[in-house]
């Protein structure tokens, strides 16, 4: 069969050169070609949470610098007490409260761990979440509240759990599922491991420190 030249086709994602047009339909089946799209899928999703928290931090500058304001007005009685010991909140939230979705509702969502996660401690009020940075110190709360090193140890006790949880979910799997879903439902359980710094990330950023 003599291939037209009409169908030469490079896809833009995979690279695949397609000589017919049936060769084309069937590469975006591949695996190659799927792989890509989910990249560039997750590529798109990054790019957001970066456009998401660039706005954040404006917002707290801009309350900020409202805050300025009002000290400087009041400047004659004002005074700076940041001297004094921090102690957070005994009230607030334990890490081992957080409910974390199902491997199965991310992968629908298109959210990986860490980051359904962050938003979870985000979406809190700022009181009662179980992480946050004072002066650039890790405090963690679990039972009580810890810091530093001691808090770091919470933190990495707490991902390898929930990551533990994650891979039981994976092995338990409906196989008949999606194959795209099932995909990347083992992209999230296996690949991506939980990591501590995109939990904290938002929480690190000077602006949102208690
Ligand atoms: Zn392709």
């Amino acid at each position: 069969m003599p291939c037209s030249k009409d169908y030469w086709r490079k896809c833009e994602k995979c690279n695949f050169v397609g000589k017919t047009a049936s060769n084309w339909s069937k590469h975006l089946k591949t695996k190659k070609h799927q792989l890509a799209v989910e990249n560039e899928k997750l590529k798109q999703q990054n790019d957001k949470y970066k456009i998401m928290e660039l706005e954040l931090q404006l917002a707290q500058l801009k309350q900020q610098q409202t805050t300025t304001t009002i000290n400087n007005t009041q400047n004659n009685t004002y005074i700076d007490n940041s001297v004094n010991i921090f102690t957070p909140n005994p009230e607030a939230n334990c890490l081992s409260d957080i409910v974390i979705p199902t491997l199965k509702e991310m992968a629908e969502q298109e959210i990986i761990p860490s980051v359904a996660i962050q938003k979870i401690i985000m979406a809190m009020e700022e009181r009662v979440r179980p992480i946050l940075y004072h002066k650039n110190i890790l405090f963690v709360k679990q039972d009580e509240w810890k810091r530093d090193d001691e808090a770091e140890k919470e933190l990495t006790k707490f991902c390898n759990e929930k990551y533990a949880v994650l891979n039981d979910e994976f092995l338990n799997m409906d196989m008949t599922l999606d194959s795209v879903l099932y995909d990347r439902c083992m992209e999230y359980a296996i690949a991506v491991p939980l990591d501590k710094d995109t939990i904290t990330h938002k929480l690190k950023t000077k602006l949102i420190q208690q």
